[in-house]
């Protein structure tokens, strides 16, 4: 199996670059972001509750995206492998994913970072905001909590995975395929394709 965490702040192109790598390598995408607005599309109670955080710029507490990822984990016993897109994002989620794949005989390959500087990050948020119609794309309050949220809670992954081998940083500024090309680079020096 390859299993990826694809790493980054808010609008660093993780979702962009998600579609490539899926492709390529034939993987099931899990994306909490994604998971959590077909909840609130839904109406379900979990999505209300998560809206409130959520439109904020404030993570949503660890038990619901566990609970969310356990699931998917489970409805995909025979995929060849997964990336994780914005999850986890904080240590008790990343020890739960450990957790999560090593009773699947499994791990986490790597984790890939797109590192992109905040003025860039503000810029390319905002401009996706007016077409994603994502309320938390279009506020620059809401926008820059995302982002402190990111260096406070998440960013700190970097030293978990690190201390496992597992870290490798890409720059995120350039093309989609300069990017991309990147991140297969990394890909190769831990899992053998052709
Ligand atoms: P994203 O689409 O990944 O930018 O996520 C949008 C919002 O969903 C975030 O700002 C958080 O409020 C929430 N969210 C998504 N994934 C997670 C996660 N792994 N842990 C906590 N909150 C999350």
């Amino acid at each position: 199996m390859l299993n990826i965490v694809l790493f980054g702040p808010p609008g660093a192109g993780k979702g962009t670059q998600s579609e490539k790598l899926i492709e390529k390598f034939q993987l099931i995408h899990l994306s909490t972001g994604d998971l959590l607005r077909s909840e609130i599309a839904q109406q379900t109670e979990l999505g209300m509750q998560a809206k409130l955080l959520m439109d904020k710029g404030e993570l949503v507490p660890d038990a619901v995206v566990i609970g969310m990822i356990r699931s998917k984990l489970e409805q995909n016993q025979e995929a060849n492998g997964f990336i994780f897109d914005g999850f986890p994002r904080t240590a008790a989620q990343a020890e739960a994913l450990d957790n999560l794949l090593s009773e699947k005989n499994t791990s986490i390959n790597c984790m890939l970072a797109l590192e992109v500087d905040n003025e860039e990050l503000t810029k390319r948020l905002l401009l996706r905001g007016k077409d994603s119609g994502r309320a938390d794309d279009q506020n620059e309050e809401i926008i820059r909590n995302r982002i402190k949220e990111y260096n406070n809670k998440t960013a700190p992954l970097k030293d978990f995975y690190s201390a496992q081998n597992k870290f490798h940083a890409v720059n995120g500024i350039g093309s989609i395929d300069e990017i991309f090309n990147a991140l297969c680079t990394q890909i190769s020096a831990v899992y053998q394709y052709n």
